[in-house]
């Protein structure tokens, strides 16, 4: 399906297309860290069909736990992450988007948990943390 979204700030934006089937969460320690977050959740995109306005800041990193080096994008004014992909130069095969900047992101259900045996332990009993419909 056709997707688009951007940044928090909207410096970045992006379109592509993406198979909501694919969407995959990373519990991966790295993926921890980089988002600042529990796990992350992502689609790959071919680079094909790939579109992005603004230019991202981008860092290359071996993972710890894979031993992959990935080139992770991020917007360099408000910090967004954007994707990751493959080093090298000009476009890659594939990116892998972050869902969360995705404005169709509710049709991207995680179909599978990768990196579980680093994942949080509250992950698989979140349905029983108490819930405010807003800030509490
Ligand atoms: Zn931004
Ligand atoms: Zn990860």
């Amino acid at each position: 399906m056709r997707i688009d979204g951007g940044c928090h700030c909207g410096f970045i934006t992006i379109e592509g297309e993406a198979d909501p089937d694919k969407t995959a969460i990373c519990h991966c320690t790295d993926c921890q860290t980089g988002t600042g977050s529990a796990f992350r959740v992502s689609v790959p995109v071919s680079g094909a069909a790939f579109r992005m306005t603004g230019e991202p800041t981008t860092y290359l990193k071996t993972t710890a736990e894979s031993g992959n080096p990935r080139v992770q994008a991020f917007c360099p004014r408000c910090g967004s992450p954007i994707y990751s992909t493959t080093p090298g130069d000009g476009v890659q095969q594939s990116y892998m988007v972050r869902v969360g900047i995705l404005r169709q992101r509710d049709q991207f259900v995680p179909r599978r948990q990768n990196w579980f045996r680093s994942a949080q332990a509250w992950v698989t009993g979140l349905g029983a943390v108490h819930r405010n419909e807003k800030q509490a």
